[in-house]
């Protein structure tokens, strides 16, 4: 094993200098939120290049990769079969504007796993949850939606809802531009909070077109549903002729071949899926029984479209990756997830430091709450109970010591069949001193006007 750069002796300077650049051109310097380490303050790394667990930086830092692409890199970085698929497809051209055949394949790979009969490709998993909440809508000829706190589904206007004060309140809005009507059609509730949705249901069932819920909710951290919960949320949206979405962005080809449907086996009237099915590339899609699914464009009168959508090369690398994930794979990846979580236990509790891990399958997260007084984070209140400053130095140690993980205490970490022993020895080789500086931590100041609501969830 050569000994790995990190960046304790090779530092972020052309990081930094990138970093100092970008944000000339692009506001915060960034592409997507959660890149720019404001959780956790401190230096963004600009990734040259990746293989296998690991990402390389600019300064040439090697780090065991704990993000994953926010999911996608399932089988690791620079897969041989992937990038021998991708590159086949690119000499072919890369987009046409016309129907392929890998979209058929990929589509077909998807109908056989889940429970829809019918798939429309998208190019985010943001399109995919606004296209299916508008087919919904179309559906039932309802406008209002119900969605839970902390779950995430985009950036769709309707859904960067809040809840206001109150029990069950209609969303305020959750940024400036998205109007009160957006959000005011929104019903936002509690996780796994059955008495929540029932009061809402008792009250506006008759307006509601929709529950849309992450089929295990993994943004704000591994928060996963109670025994029964989809199955009762699925069960209260039809006694009232709403639909069932369930939100597989995350999940998806990812806890099981078929998702967290290969888990609890509910099967919702839409579902979205996204990350893994691109392979790395921006592709994800929706889809649901073929009555609901043929009342869309040009099937139907619901309009949807996409100019890239179903793009040859990111349908190939999909296809690729979905059938290179064998059981062998999903086997690995829960073992390796249990393997790391034990292994961070060990060292916070060898240094005294409350938290309390959580899996939903092999997603998982380790929240810096007191078990003794949060025995199971159940929703994004008690998520954010957490000591995010414990969470900060924990972090900034660990990269230091050449591992990535995602730079929120908000988010659920990322396995890969690429994860071997050596990536789990240089894990572990960096948790000691995280561990220490984790019970070092000092508590934040009282939030000032500036710094309120720092557990405002941000996004990959
Ligand atoms: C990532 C994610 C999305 C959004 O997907 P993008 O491709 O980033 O637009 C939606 N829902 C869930 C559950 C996600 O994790």
């Amino acid at each position: 094993m050569t000994e790995p750069r990190n960046p304790a002796t090779h530092g972020s300077a052309a990081s930094q200098a990138l970093f100092d650049r970008a944000r000339v051109v692009t506001p915060g310097g960034v592409n997507s939120p959660v890149r720019a380490f404001h959780a956790v303050g401190g230096t963004p790394r600009f990734v040259t290049s990746a293989r296998g667990p690991y990402l390389l930086d600019a300064d040439g830092n090697e780090y065991v990769d704990l993000i994953g692409s926010w999911g996608p890199m399932i089988l690791g970085h620079a897969h041989p079969e992937v990038i021998a698929a991708v590159t086949r497809a690119v000499s072919a051209g890369t987009s046409y504007g016309t129907p392929t055949r890998p979209e058929v394949e990929l589509a077909e790979e998807i109908v056989a796993r889940t429970p829809i009969e019918q798939v429309r490709f998208v190019s985010s998993g943001t399109e995919a949850t606004m296209s299916a909440i508008r087919l919904a809508r179309g559906v039932t000829g309802r406008a209002k939606l119900v969605k839970f706190a902390g779950c995430y589904h985009g950036h769709v206007d309707a859904l960067l809802a809040s809840a206001g004060s109150g029990v069950a309140t209609f969303g305020h809005p959750d940024s400036p531009g998205v109007t009160g009507a957006q959000a005011g059609d929104t019903l936002v509730v509690p996780y796994n909070d059955r008495a929540a949705v029932s009061d809402v249901f008792a009250r506006y069932g008759e307006e509601i077109a929709a529950i849309i819920t992450e089929a295990a909710p993994g943004n704000m951290g591994a928060v996963p549903p109670e025994d029964g919960f989809n199955e009762f949320l699925a069960a209260t949206a039809h006694e009232h002729g709403a639909l069932f979405i369930s939100d597989e962005v995350m999940t998806g080809f990812r806890v099981s071949r078929s998702g967290w449907y290969g888990i609890d086996g509910v099967a919702a009237d839409l579902v979205t899926f996204g990350k893994v099915m691109g392979g790395g590339f921006p592709a994800a899609a929706f889809g649901g029984k073929a009555a609901h699914m043929e009342r869309l464009s040009p099937a139907g009168p619901v309009y949807q479209a996409g100019t890239l959508a179903g793009n040859p090369v990111a349908t190939t690398a999909g296809l690729t990756t979905l059938r290179l994930a064998d059981a062998q794979v999903y086997a690995h990846l829960d073992r390796t997830a249990a393997t790391i979580a034990g292994l961070v236990g060990e060292a916070l509790t060898k240094e005294g430091v409350p938290h309390l891990p959580q899996f939903a399958g092999n997603l998982f997260s380790i929240f810096f709450v007191d078990p003794t007084e949060v025995p199971r984070v159940r929703n994004f209140d008690d998520a954010r109970s957490q000591a995010q400053h414990r969470f900060r130095a924990f972090f900034h140690a660990m990269l230091d010591g050449g591992v990535h993980l995602p730079p929120s205490a908000f988010e659920a970490w990322f396995v890969s069949a690429a994860h071997d022993e050596e990536a789990l020895e240089r894990i572990a080789s960096a948790l000691p001193a995280a561990a220490r500086a984790a019970a070092a931590a000092e508590p934040d100041p009282a939030p000032t006007a500036e710094t309120a609501d720092p557990t405002q969830q941000e996004r990959s």
